[in-house]
Parts: C-alpha cells; structure tokens; sequence
C-alpha cells in the first residue's frame, strides 16, 4: 500500500487506518523521541486543548526526555480537571449471553470452547439481574453479548433493552443503556438507536490488519474491514455517541495508539465528530486463555503514559477503565484521564442476582477490582472524587456533535457537576453505607461552593432538599 491512499475521508478501512501511514508515524515518532524542539513545539500545542494528530501525539508517546515526560504528566491531569472536573461517571457491565460463532484466540467464549458454560439470559432472569444491579445503585449499564445470529439476534438484544428501561424497583431505574455488541449492519444500527440506547461500543481488539485476522480465525469477526467499518454504519444508522477501544497486549502498543487515534480523525472528518469515548481493555486470563501467551502484554507504565497521551491527544473524548484493573491501577489512570469507570461488576452471564456456582462458570475474564459498587464510591469520595451516575446529556438530546460542541465551549461543567452531586445524593439516599453516607454528605457540601452560576446553585439546593423528601430524577 503506497502512501498516498491514507485518506481520513474515505469509508474504507484499509484507507482511514493506513498501515504504511501508522509504520510511517512510528518511525517519524522513534526518530523525533529525544528531539526537544519538536516534543516542546508539540506540548505547547497540547496545551492549547486542541488535541493532536496521531503523529504528535506518537511522538510524546515514545518521547525518552525526563522533563518532558513529566510535562506530559502535568498535563493530562490538567486537561483532565478543566474538562471534567472532579467527577467519576459509574457503569457497570451486564452479560446478556456468551453464545458465540467467533473464534477470537484470547477470547473464552470463542466457539470452540467446550468447557465453559453457554447461558443466555432470559426476561425473567434479565429483569432479576437489572434489580440486583438497581439494589446496588447503578443507573447506567454497558451491555455485552457474543455474536451469534441464531441465539442472540438483534431482536433478543432489543427485547432486553426494552425489558431493562421498564423496570423500576423501588427508586431504581436503569437511565442509560449502552450496547456492546459485534459489529452489525446499518439498519441494526437503526434499531439500536430506535432502541435508545446511549452508547454504542465496539473494540477494535487490534488496528493490525493481519494481525486481526490471525486472532479471528474464523466466524463474521474475521472480516477486518467489516468490523473497522462498523463506527461508519452505526452513524449512518443515527447512533451519534460511538466507543471505540483496543484490546492492549493483543499487538504493539505504539501501532495500536497510532491506530486508534487514526479512528478518531476519521470520525471527526467523515461525520464532524470524533467518538464519545475511548476504553483502554488489557487482556485478562480466562477460561481457556493464558494472557501470557501474547507477547505484547503492556507494563503498568506505559499503560500510564498510554492513558495520559490519549487525553492530551483528544481532550473531549470520555476515557472508560474498568475492573479488569486493580485499584492501585485504576487511582494511578484516574488523575491522567479517565472520566468513568465500573464497579462492582460481574463478567459472567447472570451472577448480579445470585453468584454463580464454580462448577458452572461463563465469565469472561477475571477482574482484578472485586471491591463493591459502594466500596468502590466510598474510595473515590475518599481519593476527592465526585462518584456520578448522571446520565442527563443523552436524555436532553446532548449527543454527538451537540455534546461535543458545548464540552469545547466549556459548558458542559455547568450541568455536568450539579447533576454529579444531584444522582450521587440519591445514591447516598437509597443506597449508601452509613459510612460511605456521611463521607458523601461532607463531599456534596463542600462541592456546593464550586458552582457559580447562582442560579443554578439555587435549583441544585432546592433539588437536593426534594430528593430528601423522597423525589428522584432531576438534572439539569
Ligand atoms: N462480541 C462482541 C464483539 O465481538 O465485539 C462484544 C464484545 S465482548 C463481550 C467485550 C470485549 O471483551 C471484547 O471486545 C474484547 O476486547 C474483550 N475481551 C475478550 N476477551 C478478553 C480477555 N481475555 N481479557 C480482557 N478482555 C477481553
């Protein structure tokens, strides 16, 4: 492939993710390592808050000079408090089935796998399973499905969204579905979106052409340009919030970087806007799966510096960690970027509502951070975090370009930070420990005084004092 086909425009893969243009950028990125000049012109840029192109931002990824690297540092979490402030958006996942026609190698629900157990949730079950999650406090769910047109077609994962906006127990109500399933045509897409589901999120697991298509060897997930397409059809198919990510330790690294902010600049030429979230996945063990066998497992570090480096690149973009990583990690990640994480999760089909028996197992990786929903809101409080479970920008139709608009305008902080300390009230309310309570109390009276628009630190008061008297659901 020559160079000149690296077209951010076009809607083929192999044109909007060009190989020679990321072997290019990482040899451009290796040369320039030590350059001062260049990595300064680069950080000062940076710090305008515009982002940066994949070869900048490869730049200070491989960047070796110790000053620099701090400033990189600094940096992130600067980007971090100015665009996000203090405030941690809380989501659980939930495993809706792990029937599956794929054969991805560092997957556990890869169709050959005898030896764990195929389940598939019912109604009935998925509504035991959204109680159990509402009992725990989450307003916010990412749901996950193997691919599998016989068991689980569009229309089961539809049936389930339905199911799950429609139960309310007690002051429970799931307010935001995200959907994480393989990748689909244009009119699923439609679907989805008619659905109202938040978020649609897709890993890309690896930009490497033929690397993919060695780790899915077979079924539909083979098809390369099929799945690195599939952010085009969902927002051809009006799903304007799209999440992309990389399974890291599958492929080097600095390509996948360079590939997954490639992504980015696609979205943003093609379709205006760039997506609403990146995740950064490591591979875990599983079942039948031994990480160790991927050579291009990432240390602790480097995965820092990935994290602080997508931030820096795109400022706007929401960074998702979740339980696959361990606490020290994830209070490491939290300052240099991310903006949500999980908590108190379960991997496995069902096992929200009752664990599942060891004998009978379908996770899909071990997590590392086994801690509680409440735990888990309890440290962040404790780390001066503010725990949200708002999920008041889609539900006001702040999606997309027009969420990415007033994000850039700086806006987004007026309603995002009273509608964190209005849900995390609630939460308190229905939901927290005694101690986790009181601590949250402290933390919602001291966040007060940051809002200064009086008006609205008017309305959140009165808000508060409702949701004390029983009255749930008010955002801004
Ligand atoms: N089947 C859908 C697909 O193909 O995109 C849904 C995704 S799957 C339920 C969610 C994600 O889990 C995958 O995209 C993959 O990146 C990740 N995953 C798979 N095996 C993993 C492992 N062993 N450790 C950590 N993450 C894993």
């Amino acid at each position: 492939m020559n160079q000149s086909m690296y077209d951010p425009l076009s809607k083929r893969a192999e044109e909007f993710i060009s190989h020679q243009e990321i072997q290019e950028t990482l040899a451009y990125a290796w040369e320039n390592r030590r350059n001062r000049k260049l990595i300064e012109h680069i950080l000062k840029k940076a710090a305008e808050r515009k982002g940066l192109s994949h070869r900048e931002a490869s730049v200070l990824l491989d960047c070796e000079l110790v000053d620099c690297n701090q400033q990189i540092q600094e940096l992130a979490q600067q980007l971090k408090r100015d665009f996000y402030g203090n405030r941690i958006v809380m989501f659980a996942p939930l495993y809706l089935s792990n029937y599956c026609v794929n054969g991805c190698v560092y997957c556990p629900y890869h169709k050959k796998n005898q030896h764990i157990a195929r389940k598939k949730l019912t109604q009935d079950e998925v509504r035991r399973e959204v109680i159990a999650l509402q009992d725990m406090g989450h307003k916010r769910l990412a749901l996950e499905a193997g691919e599998d047109p016989v068991n689980n077609p569009i229309e089961y994962i539809l049936e389930c969204i339905d199911t799950i906006y429609g139960i309310h127990h007690k002051n429970g109500a799931i307010r935001r579905v995200n959907v994480n399933i393989a990748a689909t045509t244009k009119e699923n897409y439609q679907k989805l979106k008619n659905a109202g589901i938040g978020t649609y999120i897709l890993f890309q697991e690896t930009y490497h052409k033929e690397s993919y298509e060695k780790l899915h060897p077979t079924g539909p997930k083979h098809d390369y340009a099929y799945h690195t397409e599939a952010m085009d059809r969902a927002m051809e198919g009006g799903i304007d919030d799209v999440g992309l990510g990389v399974l890291f330790g599958l492929e080097l690294y600095r390509y996948e970087f360079a590939g997954l902010l490639m992504h980015t600049e696609h979205l943003e030429a093609a379709f205006g806007v760039g997506p609403h979230t990146i995740s950064v996945p490591r591979i875990k063990r599983a079942d039948d799966i031994d990480p160790n066998v991927f050579d291009n497992g990432i240390h602790d570090d480097i995965f820092a510096k990935l994290v602080a480096c997508i931030r820096i690149a795109v400022p706007y973009t929401g960074m998702i960690i979740s339980t696959r990583e361990s606490k020290a990690c994830r209070e490491r990640v939290l300052k240099l970027g991310i903006s949500q994480i999980s908590g108190g999760s379960r991997t496995s089909v069902g096992g929200y509502a009752e664990p599942e028996p060891e004998d009978d197992c379908s996770e899909q990786f071990d997590v590392s951070d086994k801690r509680t929903l409440d735990e888990v809101v309890n440290w962040l409080i404790s780390l001066g975090y503010i725990p949200s479970f708002c999920t008041a920008c889609y539900r006001e139709g702040r999606t997309g370009d027009r969420f990415m608009s007033l994000c850039k305008s700086g806006q987004i902080v007026n309603c995002c930070h009273p509608n964190a300390l209005m849900t995390l009230k609630e939460y308190l309310m229905d939901y927290g420990s005694e101690g986790t309570r009181k601590i949250g109390e402290e933390l919602i009276e001291k966040e007060l005084l940051h809002i200064t628009n009086d008006r609205a630190l008017k309305l959140t008061k009165e808000h508060l004092l409702r949701i004390e008297e029983g009255r749930r659901d008010f955002r801004f």
